[in-house]
């Protein structure tokens, strides 16, 4: 009854897609989440943050059969992005049209998505859903790795996958150690209605203290995601709403006129954090439980998506050549194939955030001139663009639409 080929430990967007992609093989697998879902439910208070997802994303949640009915739920698709620096001239914009396709993106909230994929699992035979539940301990053996859950039982696979966020218990567990940097900044959420209309558009503005994004969503307002040093946030989270409607609108050049209304503010503290190793024998890591990024360009949660599909991707194909999937040549096709990916993403994130936080006067002056470079090149614009689509790197077939996975029903 315990016994499965795969063991996921978190069940959050990443590892609840991973659990889809291999269920939808026939891969039997035993997915743990230590929370009870959130409804989708109008009465709910909205979730303060917003996800912006990914072209390539999109086509992951595609292949899985879930994309409708995230789109039914409330997924609002932005035609354009813009880029400019507070202390300058320097502006891009970018339009899908430019490249002929639909948009850019999708402004998605969290439990949406969740909710989308937590009903695909419950029409999955081959997947086993323990929630809530929490484990106590992993145990590698040779063959195969077991996992004791706080209630007593005790579950074997061939594999456990660690997809259970950025604190990940499952690493600290497996010894596996992580570099971090702490970003002396926090991002504010919220969300916000605007005197002018948004215009499809992301809108992102740096700062000296951080970026200030405005994502626009499906009832006209946007979600904002304020980048602060640390120092600041408690002052602006304990703002009274006129006060913060005017900080705010001014800190976005009232880009979109003043600030009307906005409702619950939320504040994540920033940390980037690298696993050294996502695979040891018998285990893997996806998902912020490998790697948490600075969240200027919405990334983190399509880059654990491409995890997903990736780690799944690799545990297919060693099925189906008879292959063990827990084994480390198995598994280091899987951190060959991702780990490069995402640091360089990381590394390109901490550039931008320290090229726009740094207040020197040749900097200001070299960022401005690179924005206006980009604007004008059809070539930048175009490597920019794919990849803030996700369209770029060396994609797993389920972010392609070339998945040989049966059909979703
Ligand atoms: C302000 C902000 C804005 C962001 N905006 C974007 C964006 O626009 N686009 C984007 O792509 N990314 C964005 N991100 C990044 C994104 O939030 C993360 O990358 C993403 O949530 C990671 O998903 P995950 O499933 O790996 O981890 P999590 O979402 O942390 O999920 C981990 C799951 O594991 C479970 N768990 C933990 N411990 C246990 C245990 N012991 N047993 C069982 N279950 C356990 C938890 O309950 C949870 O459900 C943003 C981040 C921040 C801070």
């Amino acid at each position: 009854m315990n016994r499965f080929d795969i063991i996921i430990i978190g069940g959050g967007i990443i590892g609840a897609t991973a659990a889809c992609a291999l269920g939808a093989a026939g891969i039997r697998v035993a997915l743990i989440e230590a929370r009870e879902p959130v409804a989708v439910d109008a009465r709910q208070p909205r979730d303060p943050r917003m996800f912006a997802i990914t072209r390539a994303s999109e086509q992951i949640f595609r292949s899985l059969g879930v994309w409708d009915a995230i789109v039914r739920q409330g997924a609002f698709a932005f035609s354009d992005m813009e880029v400019w620096d507070a202390a300058g001239e320097g502006i891009a914009h970018f339009d899908c049209a430019e490249l002929g396709e639909p948009c850019l993106g999708h402004i998605v909230e969290p439990r949406i998505i969740q909710a989308a994929l937590l009903q695909k699992l419950d029409s999955t035979d081959a997947v086993s859903l323990f929630c809530p539940a929490r484990f106590q301990a992993i145990e590698i053996g040779e063959s195969s790795v077991t996992v004791t859950l706080e209630d007593g039982r005790c579950l074997t696979a061939e594999l456990v996958v660690g997809a259970d966020g950025a604190r990940s218990p499952v690493r600290e567990m497996l010894g596996i150690e992580s570099r971090r940097y702490d970003y002396q900044q926090s991002s504010l959420v919220a969300l916000v209605k605007t005197a002018e209309p948004h215009r499809d558009t992301a809108w992102q503005r740096f700062l000296p203290g951080g970026p200030l994004a405005f994502l626009p969503t499906q009832d006209g307002w946007s979600s904002i995601v304020w980048t602060l040093p640390a120092a600041d946030i408690d002052r602006m989270l304990t703002l009274d709403q006129a006060a913060f409607h005017e900080e705010l609108g001014a800190a976005f050049a009232f880009r979109l006129g003043e600030i009307t209304d906005s409702e619950e503010r939320e504040a994540w503290p920033l940390q980037r954090m690298h696993a050294e190793h996502y695979v040891v024998a018998r285990a893997a890591l996806i998902g912020d439980a490998a790697h948490a990024i600075h969240p200027l360009a919405g990334q983190g949660v399509n880059l654990g998506l491409l995890d997903a599909a990736a780690l799944s991707e690799v545990i297919i194909d060693a099925k189906q050549q008879g292959r063990d999937p827990g084994s480390l040549r198995v598994l280091r096709r899987y951190e060959r194939w991702r780990r490069g990916d995402n640091l360089l993403m990381m590394s390109a994130m901490d550039g931008i955030n320290r090229l726009f936080s740094n207040t020197q006067p040749p900097l200001g002056w070299a960022r401005n001139l690179g924005l206006s470079l980009v604007n004008k090149s059809g070539t930048a614009r175009e490597i920019f663009m794919r990849h803030a689509m996700g369209l770029g790197g060396d994609l797993p077939a389920l972010a392609t639409g070339q998945s040989s996975m049966p059909p979703p029903a």
